[in-house]
């Protein structure tokens, strides 16, 4: 089906933030989490490349986060689009969707690998929900904590959340946690072993958490995640 951009707008140097729109459905199903599938011809060869839907479900309109990558295919082709263009798009795909209702829930994303936690919380929080939520957000500068000020809304807003996001590389102004997503997580889990913990990045981040995971005993049906790479 086309997608058609309907707006975007800048989040971070080299990350915007899209919104489209399916104009031959009233309603684009997919569940919190998923993924679609872009496809365009460049210099004569189709390429498709996933991106996570960072949106709620609702309507024909989804939106997305995208990072820029130097030297990318797609991703720089994507920056081109002007609203009113249209993209070649599956429906949504993918398994990395919320699994156990009843269980607590760490969210683990380093850089865009924040979108599909972001449509997650957008639908799950509020929703008389007992679960506690808590997302550890590593970036490697302050301004790259894409949708901060949502996720402080959102804490505040629901007793059920908890947001901690930290900075790899931070200036001397930030006063906030620092280091990696790593060692965070293992203070929020404790000894804790009967939560379910969702991770979304580049490979080296999720294969290190995962490790890190199945070293503390957690079963690998509790770790759920998306790789970007
Ligand atoms: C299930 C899934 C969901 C995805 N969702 C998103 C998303 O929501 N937002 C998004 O920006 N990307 C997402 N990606 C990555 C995306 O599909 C492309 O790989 C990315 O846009 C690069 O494509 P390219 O053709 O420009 O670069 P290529 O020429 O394919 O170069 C690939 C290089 O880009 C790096 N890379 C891939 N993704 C990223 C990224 N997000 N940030 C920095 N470096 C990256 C890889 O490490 C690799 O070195 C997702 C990937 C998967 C598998």
């Amino acid at each position: 089906m086309k997608a058609v951009l309907v707006e975007w707008r800048e989040l971070a140097p080299n990350v915007r933030h899209f919104v489209f729109e399916v104009p031959e459905v009233r309603d684009f199903y997919f569940v919190p989490g998923q993924f679609v599938s872009m496809t365009h011809t460049i210099g004569g060869k189709e390429i498709v490349r996933p991106y996570s839907i960072a949106s709620k479900p609702g309507g024909n309109r989804f939106e997305l986060c995208l990072n820029e990558v130097d030297d990318g295919i797609f991703s720089p082709w994507l920056f081109t689009l002007k609203p009113g263009d249209e993209v070649e798009t599956t429906a949504p795909l993918g398994y990395f969707i919320l699994r156990n209702p009843q269980r607590d829930a760490v969210f683990v994303a380093t850089g865009t690998g924040i979108a599909p936690m972001r449509s997650m919380l957008q639908s799950w929080l509020g929703q008389d929900d007992p679960r506690q939520l808590t997302l550890i957000f590593g970036v490697r500068y302050e301004h790259g904590l894409l949708y901060g000020s949502e996720f402080e809304e959102l804490a505040k807003k629901h007793s059920n959340f908890t947001y901690i996001p930290t900075i790899s590389r931070p200036e001397p102004s930030w006063t906030g946690r620092t280091g990696h997503v790593q060692e965070h997580l293992k203070e929020v889990v404790g000894d804790r072993r009967d939560m379910d913990i969702y991770i979304c990045g580049l490979k080296a981040m999720v294969d290190d958490v995962r490790a890190m995971l199945k070293g503390m005993g957690f079963d690998r049906k509790q770790i759920i995640y998306e790789k970007y790479d």
